[in-house]
């Protein structure tokens, strides 16, 4: 008597390699988690490692899928360690689709622009198929470069269309600087991450020296330091990446407990983490903003049944 555990490790490409200031990313890699039970009842899960954002590597995660015994006793599930938040996120996530009736929310979504010059014509697809916010990576070309081309992108957005910078950590003091009064002067909805999460004392000043608002990213990749940041006083907007935060429950009762400004937002999962992600974004984000699950442009193939998409690994 129990569960049934199965995993199935995927890999797919990126339709374009996916810059940042990290460098190119061209093939998202994780791994697919089933749970059956006796009465055949199944709930899938995902692990959607980022490692550079401090989460455990796929190397990582794979080692403890195979760890995991294949018979898991039915009440309980195992004691997953804090080092592991893409697996506590994928294991929890396969227990409650398979213990509740998961449905897909429908929520505004925010798309992820191509990093440079290419985001001056990619919008306008994404704005004829809906979207109304979106986010473009900087601190990928020069500040002088990239500054000239938001002025052109802010001039050629609808007055209408909200748009969010994601500096990813990889801005200085002094660009940050030049980047938020610039940013002033054109109104973005906010500016993520300019500087790298050591520069925690910073990002506060600079917060309370500009009217745009700042993001964090980085700095609130899992729960405990979500938590920690708070608790060192940040209030403005937090990204939540819950494929990477760690244990959904855990997420949940600090984000009932907290009055946080969060927006969730997706590592390139596929559906499976996708719905997981959206259903805790409906459930605990500000409503008020976009989603961060506006990335699935990014694929060429994106399957939505979930036993299709396990049956193709
Ligand atoms: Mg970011």
């Amino acid at each position: 008597m129990g569960n049934r555990f199965e995993f199935r490790p995927y890999i797919r490409p990126f339709r374009q390699p996916l810059k940042t200031h990290y460098g190119e990313w061209r093939d998202r890699a994780g791994i697919l988690l089933r749970l059956t039970a006796d009465d055949e009842r199944v709930g899938y899960g995902e692990i959607a490692p980022v490692p550079w954002f401090g989460s455990e590597t796929l190397e990582q995660a794979l080692e403890w899928c195979q760890r995991l015994p294949t018979e898991l006793p039915p009440d309980t599930i195992p004691a997953i360690s804090n080092s592991l938040p893409a697996c506590q996120f994928g294991f929890e996530s396969a227990w409650e689709a398979m213990s509740t009736e998961m449905n897909q929310p429908q929520l505004p979504l925010s798309a992820l622009l191509p990093a440079g010059a290419a985001a001056l014509s990619a919008w306008k697809p994404l704005w004829k198929a809906g979207y109304r916010t979106f986010k473009w990576k900087i601190a990928v070309a020069t500040p002088l470069q990239e500054l000239k081309w938001f002025e052109c992108l802010k001039q050629l957005l609808p007055v209408d269309a909200k748009l969010r910078l994601d500096a990813n950590g990889g801005l200085t003091l002094e660009q940050a600087t030049e980047w938020l009064e610039a940013c002033d002067r054109n109104t973005v909805e906010y500016l993520e991450q300019p500087l790298p999460p050591h520069q925690f004392q910073d990002l506060l000043n600079l917060q309370a020296s500009f009217a745009t608002t700042l993001a964090l990213d980085e700095s609130v990749a899992t729960l405990q330091q979500l938590q920690q940041c708070y608790e060192q006083g940040w209030r403005s907007v937090v990204v939540v990446k819950p494929a990477i935060a760690g244990s959904p429950a855990q997420l949940r009762q600090f984000c009932q407990t907290y009055l946080i400004d969060a927006v969730f937002s997706s590592v390139f999962e596929t559906a499976i983490g996708r719905q997981a992600g959206l259903r805790l974004a409906a459930e605990l984000g500000n409503r008020a903003r976009a989603v961060g699950y506006g990335t699935t442009h990014w694929f060429e193939h994106d399957l939505q049944k979930f036993d299709a998409l396990w049956q193709t690994l």
